[in-house]
């Protein structure tokens, strides 16, 4: 009887969508294609993807380069398998992380998603305490409010709350959570180790130096947790006390990597650098699935001069040429403009036409940093209530919790923004 569906109806009854009830669908648009900024309906409505697509499509949808990148190599070597061969995709690409990441970052992990790039951070952490006689070392601390994925053991981390840890409970890891960072992006950085979240860091890491492999979290800008942006003196802080104490740690830059923050990397807004680091979503600048875990020499050689020497992980689709060969593409468009620039005009803009909104009942904070801007409310917003206004708004927005928020692509223009910010103060009016 399906094929008596139409394509929306057949959807709703069959497919999952990420985070919802498959007995309840919420309201989906049909997409049939996407170009720049715009996202183009069933029924020709054309949305300015103020999301980014999850904020992966820095460079817009269907890229000129990046598409052409995939297509050449489709037609050489869509994909091998990476034991026992290489190419040079996956080479190319190596080179080209190394330029622009954290200078001691030196061996690359190639993985299918931002999810499984956490699983292999984390798994690399174990492997390195183990080889280096601390078989105790297997759990995790992280703060709360962070994100990082959907599998097993990045849930683990997730917060407990918004990650729903109940639901699974038993199931779950259990890991060490401190408070957030207290002190924000922006503001005075205090000494005051009870003001600035360190007395309690050092607590729990002190108390669990014996069983914690690393501490992970999101550099500056912890993201699904609440778009919560905090000051970089911690994770210097945060470096210190690691290595004090034998802990690695591990960034999770996936929402932050590739100048989203207004830096190239979050990292880059420290003097320090972590042991590990995750990067996914704007990667190949969100035409494929791609990620990738780097660490350095000291983890490297640790888990090699181990017992049994090797790391085990290796997905099937391991160093994808289609997907090497579009994140080649998308970083050599990122490095090859003033991408700096592009990132500050468009803060710049959000800071201004944000601000109006400091004034509405409802709303709690209005905060840009990058090119991200968030509006917070005071309340839970629907997603669907968002998405009944985005036909109307010309914009696409989903807004989570309690944030309306935009991660434009970096080549929206000053109009389209001024779309984009218009929609989120209508958002923020009526929700
Ligand atoms: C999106 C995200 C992930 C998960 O990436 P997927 O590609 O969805 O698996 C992990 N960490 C952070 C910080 C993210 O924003």
């Amino acid at each position: 009887m399906t094929n008596e569906l139409s394509p929306l109806e057949f959807d709703q009854k069959h497919l999952w969508h990420p985070y919802t009830n498959v007995t309840k669908p919420g309201p989906t648009f049909v997409v049939k294609e996407a170009e720049g900024v715009h996202i183009t309906l069933d029924d020709d409505t054309r949305l300015i993807d103020g999301m980014s697509s999850w904020w992966c499509m820095m460079h817009g949808h269907r890229n000129a380069e990046i598409t052409a990148a995939i297509h050449e190599q489709l037609d050489r070597l869509p994909h091998v398998m990476f034991g026992g061969l290489t190419h040079d995709p996956a080479i190319d690409l190596g080179r080209k992380l190394l330029e622009i990441t954290p200078e001691s970052l030196t061996r690359i992990f190639y993985c299918d998603s931002g999810s499984v790039s956490v699983e292999v951070a984390m798994k690399m952490a174990v492997q390195y305490q183990h080889a280096m006689g601390f078989a105790g070392r297997s759990e995790f601390a992280t703060i709360r409010s962070g994100y990082h994925g959907d599998t097993w053991k990045a849930m683990s981390v997730c917060d407990p709350d918004t990650g729903m840890h109940h639901l699974f409970q038993g199931a779950l890891s259990v890991q060490h959570f401190v408070s957030r960072p207290p002190i924000r992006y922006g503001q005075d950085w205090s000494d005051v180790s009870s003001e600035n979240g360190l007395a309690e860091l050092r607590e729990v890491l002190e108390a669990g130096r014996d069983k914690i492999a690393a501490f992970i979290l999101e550099p500056v800008v912890q993201g699904t947790g609440g778009m919560y942006f905090y000051h970089p003196e911690y994770l210097n802080q945060v470096r210190h006390l690691c290595d004090e104490l034998g802990i690695l740690l591990i960034f999770d830059e996936i929402a932050t990597g590739f100048g989203r923050t207004g830096a190239l990397f979050a990292t880059d807004l420290t003097t320090i650098e972590p042991d590990i680091i995750c990067l996914g979503k704007g990667l190949t600048g969100g035409h494929i699935s791609f990620a990738t875990t780097l660490t350095n020499d000291r983890v490297a050689e640790g888990i090699g001069g181990g017992t049994p020497g090797i790391f085990m992980h290796g997905p099937t689709y391991m160093a994808n040429p289609l997907a090497c060969v579009a994140a080649k593409a998308a970083l050599d468009l990122l490095t090859g403009q003033d991408w700096a620039a592009r990132v500050q005009a468009l803060s710049k803009q959000m800071e201004q036409e944000l601000a109006p909104a400091r004034n509405f009942a409802n709303v709690a904070d209005v905060r840009v940093l990058g090119a991200i801007g968030v509006i917070e409310m005071t309340h839970q917003v629907s997603a669907d209530a968002a998405h009944a206004r985005t036909r109307d708004l010309g914009v696409f927005l989903r807004p989570f919790g309690k944030n309306i928020y935009t991660m434009p692509p970096y080549i929206t223009s000053e109009d389209e923004l001024s779309q984009i910010t218009a929609g989120m103060l209508l958002l923020a009016q009526e929700l």
